[in-house]
C-alpha cells in the first residue's frame, strides 16, 4: 500500500510546491501581513502613532479616540491586503489557539454596505466563552469572559482574515488563558531585572525577556496516518512493533531533507515570514522523519504567540502537501520523541543582554549576578519549574532515556563552574584593595575570554548555559511556551527582587561599597544553591540516586509534578510578583489536571477500540484462514495431518493466548476507568487514571505487537511503523 501512496503523494507535493514557492526574495516577504510599527507608522496620524509606542513599549493605555483612529487605520491596511474577516485571537487554557471570525461587511439602508471596524471593536470582544476550560473561576464569579487587545503583539492577517492578539479574562478580571499570566510574569521581571541593572547602568529604564524557542515534529504521510485511529486522535501511536531499522544508524539526523519534507518546508518558511515570524533554521532530527524549525530569538512575549501561530499554520500547511504533522512529544514508541527547547535571557533597553559578559569588569559582574542569580531561582523553584512542562504528552518523554530527566538542574560547564568555586572564597564583608584587584583581574575579568572558547555541551541537562543564554531543555513539542515562560520569569523576577533587598541592606545598614555587597550576596547565593549544579550525564541512573541523595525533587507523572500548585510557597510566589491569584492558580491546577485526566481517558478508549475492533477480529480472521488450511490437510494426509501443520497450529495457539490476555487487560482497564470516573477530586482522579487506567496500556500494547508479527502482513489493520517512518 506505501509504494502506490507514496508516488501519489509525491506527485501532490511537487506540484503544490510549484503553486506555492515564490519568486520574491525572502526578505520583501517579511512582515508582509503583520500590522508592524513602520505599517501603522504610515497609516497613523503623528500622536496616534506616539501614543501606540507608548501603549508597546511602556504599557499606556490607550483612550477611544484613539483606539478609533487605530482601528480605521488596521481597517484600510486590512482591506488593502484583501481581509473580509476580523477575529480577537487568543490562547485559552487548552493549549491551543482560539479565534471567531465576524466580517468587516455591515449592510446599510436602501441596498448599500460598507466595511466597519471600530475602536471599540478592536480594543474588547465578547466570545462565547463557555466552551472554554476555566477551572470553576467563571461559576465563582461573571458567567462571562472577555478578550482584550495586546497592542505589543502586533495584528496580522491570515488567510483573509485580520488577527487582533489578545488576552481572554473573566469579568472579574481573572485569567482564562496562558497570556495573562505571561504579561504580568514579564512586567514582573521588567521591574526587577531594570532595578537590579541599574546597579550598573543607570541609564537602563526597561529590561524584555527574550525566547527563541527550537519546535520539534514529525511529518508523517497523511494517507497513511488515516488508517491508525490513535494517530488521528491522540497525536500518538499507541500500539505498533518497531521497525527492523529504527533510528539505531543515526543516519537522518542533518542528513539531506527529503524533497517532499523540502516542498513543505519552504511554504512554511515562506508563510512565516509573511506573518512576521523570523524562521532561519532548518534540519533533519535524530528520529525517521522527524525535523526541526528555529527562528531568530525575539521578545518573549511575542516570541510566544509567534509560535502559536506556527503550530497552527505548520497543520494548516501540511495537510495541503499530503502530509499529517505530529506535534505529540512521544509519538513512537522507541524511538526519540520531540522537544521545544526555550533559550531564554534577558536584555535592556539599552542593547545589553544581561546573560552575556562584556568588555568592562562592571560589565562582568553584571553578567554574573543575572547568571548566579537564575541558578538560585531555579535552586529555589525546581519543582514548579517541572510543573511548568508537565503533560500526558512530556510524562512519556522527561527521563525516558533520551530526553532529560523529570530532574531539574543547571549545567554551566567546568570553566564557569570554577569561577564560582573561586567567588565562593571571596571574604565576608569589606573586601580588600588586593582582593578586590585580584577578583577584577582574575575572576570577573577572565569571563569573556572564558566563555569565547566554552565549548563544552552537554545535552543531557534539562537547563543549560549556553554561552549568552539559558536553554531550557525539557519543554515538550506540543506545549504552549507561555507555560514555561511565565513561570521561569517569575520565579527569576522574585530571586531578583530578593537579591536587590538583600544588597541595598548591606549597603545600608553593614556600610559595604556597591561591588562589594554584591559579591557578598553572590557569595552566599553559589554555597546555597549548589545542589541544583549538575555537570554529569542526566540520562544516567546514578544521577536519579544522586539527586534523591541532593534532596532534588523526581516528580515522574504529572499529577504528582502539579502537586507543587497547592504548595504555599508557590502561591506566595504568584501573589508577590502579581502573576496568579490563589483563586486563578487553583483554577489552573485544576484545568490542567482535567486535561491530563481527558488526554488519558480518550487513550484508554481509543486502545480499547483498537483492541477490540481492530487487532482482535484482524488475529480472529488470519486464525480462521490457519485453521482452514489444517482442515484442508487433515482431508488431504489424515491422522497425520499435524506433522505437515506444525507452523499452523503453533500460531493458532499463540494467537488464543495473545487475544485472552488482551481481552483481560482491556476489560480490567475499562473497569479501572469506570471506577476513576466516578472520583469527584479532580485530582484524585487524575491520579487513578496515571496509576490505575493508564497502567494497562503497555502491557495491552505488547500483546498487540506480538500478534503484529504473527499475522500475516496484508490482514494487518494498521500502517505500521515501517510505513510511518520510512515513507517520505
Ligand atoms: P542549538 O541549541 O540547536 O545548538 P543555538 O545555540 O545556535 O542552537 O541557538 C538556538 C536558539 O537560541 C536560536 O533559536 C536562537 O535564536 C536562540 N538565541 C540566541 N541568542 C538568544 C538570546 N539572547 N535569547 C534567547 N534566545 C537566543
Ligand atoms: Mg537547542
Amino acid at each position: 500500500m506505501s509504494v502506490r501512496l507514496r508516488f501519489g503523494a509525491l506527485e501532490q507535493a511537487f506540484k503544490v510546491c510549484e503553486e506555492t514557492s515564490s519568486t520574491e526574495s525572502r526578505s520583501k516577504l517579511f512582515h508582509e501581513n503583520v500590522f508592524n510599527e513602520a505599517a501603522m507608522q504610515q497609516a497613523l496620524t503623528k500622536d496616534a502613532y506616539k501614543s501606540v509606542l507608548q501603549a508597546i513599549h511602556h504599557g499606556a493605555k490607550i483612550d477611544r479616540k484613539t483606539a478609533d483612529q487605530i482601528a480605521e487605520a488596521m481597517k484600510g491596511w486590512a482591506l488593502s491586503k484583501r481581509a473580509t474577516h476580523y477575529t480577537h485571537w487568543f490562547q485559552p487554557l487548552t493549549g491551543t489557539t482560539a479565534e471567531k471570525h465576524d466580517a468587516f461587511f455591515e449592510p446599510l439602508e436602501n441596498g448599500r454596505a460598507m466595511e466597519r471596524f471600530s475602536g471599540e471593536q478592536l480594543v474588547q470582544q465578547e466570545p462565547d466563552a463557555s466552551s472554554f476550560p476555566s477551572g470553576g473561576i467563571r461559576n465563582t464569579f461573571e458567567a462571562r469572559g472577555y478578550t482584550a487587545w495586546d497592542p505589543t503583539s502586533p495584528a496580522f492577517i491570515y488567510g483573509a482574515t485580520l488577527c487582533i492578539p489578545t488576552v481572554f479574562v473573566s469579568y472579574t478580571g481573572e485569567a482564562l488563558d496562558n497570556k495573562t499570566p505571561l504579561l504580568r510574569a514579564l512586567h514582573a521581571i521588567d521591574e526587577s531585572a531594570t532595578a537590579v541593572a541599574k546597579y550598573f547602568d543607570k541609564s537602563v529604564s526597561k529590561v524584555n525577556a527574550s525566547l527563541g524557542w527550537e519546535q520539534e515534529y514529525f511529518l508523517i504521510d497523511k494517507e497513511l496516518v488515516k488508517s491508525r485511529p490513535d494517530l488521528l486522535i491522540t497525536g500518538r501511536t499507541l500500539i505498533g512493533h518497531s521497525p527492523a531499522k529504527g533510528q539505531q544508524l543515526d543516519d537522518h539526523y542533518f542528513g539531506s531533507i527529503p524533497s517532499r519534507a523540502m516542498g513543505f518546508m519552504r511554504d512554511i518558511e515562506e508563510q512565516s515570514l509573511r506573518l512576521g515570524i523570523p524562521v532561519k533554521t532548518r534540519h533533519n532530527e535524530v528520529a525517521p522523519n522527524q525535523f526541526e524549525l528555529a527562528p531568530v530569538y525575539e521578545e518573549a512575549n511575542l516570541a510566544v504567540d509567534h509560535n502559536s501561530l506556527l503550530m497552527d499554520v505548520m497543520e494548516k500547511v501540511a495537510d495541503k502537501h499530503g502530509f499529517k504533522v505530529l506535534f505529540h512529544e512521544k509519538p513512537f514508541a522507541g524511538i526519540n520523541g520531540s522537544g521545544k527547547h526555550n533559550n531564554w535571557s534577558l536584555a535592556t533597553d539599552t542593547g545589553v543582554n544581561l546573560l552575556s559578559p562584556g568588555p568592562t569588569p562592571m560589565r562582568n559582574l553584571q553578567f554574573l549576578t543575572f547568571f548566579i542569580n537564575t541558578i538560585k531561582a531555579v535552586h529555589e523553584y525546581e519543582e514548579l519549574l517541572r510543573a511548568s512542562i508537565a503533560s500526558a504528552g512530556n510524562d512519556h518523554r522527561l527521563g525516558a532515556n533520551e530526553a532529560p530527566p523529570a530532574i531539574m538542574s543547571v549545567f554551566i560547564g567546568e570553566q564557569l563552574t570554577h569561577v564560582l568555586d573561586e567567588l565562593e572564597g571571596v571574604s565576608e564583608g569589606k573586601l580588600s584593595p588586593e582582593e578586590k584587584t585580584d577578583l577584577k583581574l582574575n575572576v570577573v575579568g577572565k569571563i569573556p575570554e572564558i566563555l569565547r572558547d566554552n565549548t563544552d555541551r552537554n545535552r543531557t541537562s534539562p537547563f543549560a548555559f549556553t554561552g549568552n543564554k539559558f536553554e531550557f531543555r525539557a519543554v515538550g513539542s506540543d506545549l504552549n511556551c507561555a507555560k514555561p515562560m511565565t513561570v521561569l520569569n517569575t520565579m527569576v523576577a522574585k530571586q531578583l527582587t530578593d537579591f536587590k533587598k538583600q544588597v541595598d541592606k548591606l549597603i545600608d545598614e553593614k556600610g559595604l561599597k556597591k561591588d562589594e555587597a554584591i559579591f557578598n550576596v553572590l557569595r552566599e547565593y553559589i554555597k546555597s544553591s549548589k545542589k541544583i549544579r549538575f555537570e554529569g550525564d542526566g540520562y544516567s541512573d546514578n544521577w536519579v540516586k544522586e539527586a534523591k541523595k541532593r534532596g532534588l525533587s523526581n516528580n515522574i507523572d504529572t499529577p504528582s509534578a502539579f502537586a507543587v500548585y497547592s504548595q504555599q510557597s508557590t502561591i506566595d510566589l504568584y501573589e508577590e510578583m502579581k502573576v496568579l491569584s490563589a483563586i486563578e492558580l487553583a483554577a489552573r491546577k485544576e484545568v490542567e489536571l482535567e486535561e491530563y485526566t481527558m488526554k488519558i481517558q480518550i487513550e484508554g478508549r481509543v486502545l480499547g477500540d483498537i483492541a477490540y475492533n481492530h487487532i482482535i477480529p484482524a488475529a480472529l480472521k488470519y486464525q480462521s484462514l490457519l485453521l482452514e488450511n489444517c482442515a484442508n490437510m487433515k482431508e488431504v494426509f489424515g491422522a497425520g495431518f499435524k506433522e505437515h501443520c506444525e507452523f499452523q497450529l503453533e500460531v493458532i495457539t499463540k494467537i488464543s493466548e495473545r487475544i485472552g490476555v488482551m481481552k483481560t487487560e482491556v476489560d480490567q482497564m475499562i473497569e479501572e476507568r469506570k471506577k476513576a470516573n466516578k472520583i469527584v477530586d479532580a485530582e484524585k482522579r487524575a491520579v487513578a487514571y496515571c496509576k490505575k487506567v493508564k497502567s494497562h496500556f503497555d502491557s495491552i500494547r505488547y500483546q498487540s505487537d506480538k500478534l503484529e508479527q504473527l499475522v500475516k502482513d496484508e490482514m494487518w489493520p494498521f500502517a505500521k511503523y515501517r510505513e510511518l517512518l520510512f515513507t517520505n
